[in-house]
């Protein structure tokens, strides 16, 4: 997608680089961050501004690749200091992971100045990074039609007050199951979507890992998403935000917030998380093309064929 002077969709969130264990690699220095994955998703679909900071040491390469992507960066500071960083480490199943060290370094204090050409944009996504950054950013938007938000289970148990702010003024939240349940206290998962319903947004999604991920939507209902099957998973990290940024992608490409769409955004999310987690970092969605996107999702489709 062409970078445009005005995009449809901002996103702010972490950028970083990353360095991940898995059982079969360790890799450092990776491209990442939520917004990272997020918006290179997005671009297969609509024109997305980058809003976030990076430090002095930032590769120049990882500009490059998103401007190859056609992602527009006039909302990407560089600043003097060190670039956020987080190291994860994944036990043997891939489905959980822990965090060896999170270091914000120039995120601590950024204070997000939105472009006046990104204003205006009709759709916005708070990928995972503070509440209070989160808001800064949403301040700043004259009149979003649809905002989407994430997070993480750190903000959580530490910004409450924030991100309930931030569930009051989204129309959709997306977050994992274990951190539904931590924010509302319920273990089923209905009952933890209910719950947020009830707080504000018309739309939340709870991502399910390798087991999917479920829309409960006042416009479309529930909408079940089973992961689409893969042999090899090489590196999961991101997928919640691959998946999102081609979901809101997806969304902000159609222009219009129907039952039909964010069903049709949740699958074509779901086929960007599934290339998204085929290698390290960013580098399977750098070789991604439309043609191999439309391939999967009609295989995806014949998969899920009911008689
Ligand atoms: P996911 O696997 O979807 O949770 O996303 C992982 C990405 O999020 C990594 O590239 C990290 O750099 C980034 N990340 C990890 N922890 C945080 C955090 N507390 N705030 C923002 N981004 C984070």
């Amino acid at each position: 997608m062409p970078s445009s002077s005005a995009p449809q969709l901002i996103m702010v969130g972490s950028i970083g680089l990353d360095n991940i264990r898995t059982p079969a690699a360790t890799r450092e220095n990776l491209l990442g961050g939520s917004a990272s994955y997020a918006a290179a998703a997005a671009s297969f679909f609509t024109s997305a501004g980058l809003v976030g900071v990076v430090g002095t040491d930032f590769p120049r390469r990882h500009e490059t690749l998103w401007r190859r992507l056609g992602i527009n960066l006039r909302g990407l500071q560089r600043v003097r200091g060190k670039t956020f960083r987080w190291s994860g480490e994944y036990e043997q199943n891939m489905d959980h992971r822990r965090t060896l060290d999170l270091q914000l370094n120039v995120f601590a204090d950024f204070q997000p100045k939105l472009p006046q050409t990104y204003r205006a944009a009709p759709f916005l996504f708070l990928a995972n990074i503070s509440p209070e950054l989160q808001l800064r950013v949403l301040d700043q938007m004259t009149a979003p039609r649809f905002v989407m938000a994430d997070t993480m289970d750190c903000w959580i148990q530490q910004a409450r007050e924030g991100l309930e702010e931030v569930i009051r003024r989204v129309d959709l939240l997306t977050l994992n199951e274990s951190e539904a349940r931590l924010l509302t206290g319920e273990t089923s998962l209905l009952a933890a979507a209910r719950q947020i319903l009830r707080r504000g947004p018309a739309q939340v999604i709870i991502k399910r890992g390798e087991n999917g991920s479920v829309l409960f939507s006042d416009i479309a209902g529930i909408a079940l998403m089973p992961a689409y099957p893969l042999e090899s998973v090489v590196d999961p990290t991101g997928a919640g935000d691959t998946f999102a940024g081609g979901f809101i992608g997806r969304l902000a490409a159609a222009g219009r917030v129907t039952a039909v769409e964010l069903r049709r955004a949740m699958l074509y999310g779901n086929i960007l998380a599934s290339f998204g987690v085929e290698a390290f970092s960013l580098d399977r969605l750098a070789q991604l093309d439309g043609r191999q996107i439309a391939d999967r999702i009609r295989a995806f489709r014949r998969m899920c064929r009911q008689p």
